[in-house]
């Protein structure tokens, strides 16, 4: 079952995590030291740290732990690029290197410890492995909830998502090979790697709070993403606009006859309203369906302009190698 040359490249993106960082360097060298103790990974895995554009001092701190830890190397985005990409960015970059990825947070929410049985998995014949948290208690409540109705939204919309897995789970190289082939911009990775298939489990954990500095997704962002979510995996949106067109022309001819009895019979002053009415329906309908027809336009837009999704301004990993 064991196979110890597999080597283990942990991807993880940090932006602005200069309070944590080296926290994070110590838990996860713990892990890997013992997955390499232990022989489950060969003693050339790595931790990638992905350092996606942070202002503070996140990459210079990750210089000196490089140079100090020989488990750690870093790469350096010229800019941010979101979460995302950044650990699309680390994947790509890793790919030569390693045999088996994980990809988790620098914020130690996720429990690093979950990485020797996600390893484990992998052995025993999974090439993808998602950490499922258990219980998400230290999240907000109003997270939590917003959380819940997005996966029922997803899975309404017929998407394949692993309900409460988020970015931390193992993928082996053929996978991570299948992921790099969708080169599409607005990637929605929790969507995209149960797209792939091949055998995969669920490995469970509690997620914790987050220690030290904030938040990097507020309200903005996670809307952003949910939004992402949905329009790169569904046209129901756009169905729904046809409906609404549907809805609305019925509405207006039920207007049509009602005002023309008015009209004939009635008050023709009272047909004010419900002419003002239907500027309003019909006019409001249009403006929503044009909304969502620009975001599908928008999205191949931003797709036909086939911009690098990450840009590495240095590389660790790379060095690295060529010095050996
Ligand atoms: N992150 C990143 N780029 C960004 C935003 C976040 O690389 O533009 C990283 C961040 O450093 C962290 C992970 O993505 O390691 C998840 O972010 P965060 O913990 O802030 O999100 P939350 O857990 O609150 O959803
Ligand atoms: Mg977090």
């Amino acid at each position: 079952m064991v196979n110890h040359c597999k080597r283990l490249i942990v991807v993880v993106p940090a932006y602005n995590e200069s309070q944590i960082i080296k926290k994070s360097v110590t838990k996860l060298s713990e892990v890997l030291k013992h997955l390499i103790d232990q022989q489950l990974v060969s003693k050339e895995s790595k931790l990638l740290f992905v350092n996606d554009g942070s202002e503070d001092d996140t990459w210079d701190q990750l210089i000196s732990f490089h140079k100090e830890n020989s488990l750690v190397t870093a790469i350096n985005f010229s800019r941010n690029f979101g979460h995302q990409n950044a650990i699309i960015g680390g994947l790509t970059e890793a790919y030569d290197y390693g045999d088996i990825f994980i990809t988790i947070d620098a914020d130690l929410q996720d429990d690093p410890w979950a990485i020797v049985e996600m390893v484990k998995s992998y052995y025993e014949g999974f090439d993808v492995v998602y950490g499922v948290r258990e219980s998400r208690t230290t999240d907000t409540l109003f997270k939590r909830s917003t959380a819940g109705l997005f996966y029922t939204l997803m899975s309404k919309l017929g998407v394949k998502m692993v309900p409460e897995a988020a970015d931390f789970r193992l993928t082996s190289k053929r996978v991570v090979k299948q992921l790099l082939s969708y080169s599409e911009r607005n990637l929605f990775l929790r969507g995209i790697v149960p797209d792939i298939g091949f055998p995969s489990t669920n490995v469970y954990y509690s997620r914790k709070e987050r220690e030290l500095g904030e938040t990097k997704y507020p309200l903005r962002k996670m809307i952003g993403l949910a939004w992402d979510g949905i329009t790169s995996f569904s046209m129901a949106p756009m169905r729904f606009v046809l409906f609404l067109g549907i809805f609305s022309l019925t509405v207006s001819f039920i207007m049509l006859v009602y005002t023309l009895g008015q009209h004939i019979w009635g008050d023709t002053v009272r047909g004010w309203s419900s002419l003002m009415l239907s500027i309003w329906f019909i006019g409001g309908s249009q403006l929503i369906g044009l909304a969502i027809f620009g975001e599908y336009l928008g999205k191949v837009f931003n797709n036909t302009k086939q911009r690098p999704r990450f840009i590495v301004q240095d590389n660790l990993l790379k060095e690295g190698q060529d010095n050996a």
